[in-house]
């Protein structure tokens, strides 16, 4: 494993220190790598992705609210297809206020 870098020791948002057990490796493939932590005092997670290559390493981090488990979840599970993405913006263009009385339709879910 890499050593850890300053940017996957302390909290962006609150800048508390991770402990290192926090750091979890998520996916690795050769010379890249995408760690998950999260910060033990204001609960964000970080997403870290690694590039090693001859001159060193690079990384960039993204602040998330997913949690490393979700971050295998959605690496196991097939991409969204455009015409997915595509029919969505439709329905939440056209008929947002039947989809929102549906979502908030909780007649006959109740127990
Ligand atoms: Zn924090």
């Amino acid at each position: 494993m890499l050593p850890l870098l300053p940017l996957m020791t302390h909290c962006p948002m609150c800048r508390g220190l991770y402990p290192a057990e926090s750091v979890k490796l998520i996916a690795e493939r050769p010379r890249v790598k995408l760690f998950h932590s999260t910060c033990p005092a204001c609960g964000h997670g970080l997403f870290y992705y690694i590039v090693e290559n001859s001159g060193g390493a690079g990384a960039v981090g993204l602040v998330t609210d997913a949690s490393a488990l979700d971050a295998v979840r959605l690496m196991n599970s097939s991409a969204i297809s455009s015409e997915y993405c595509i029919s969505a913006h439709r329905v939440i263009s056209t008929a947002s206020r039947d989809l929102c009385q549906d979502l908030l339709d909780i007649s006959g879910k109740l127990a």
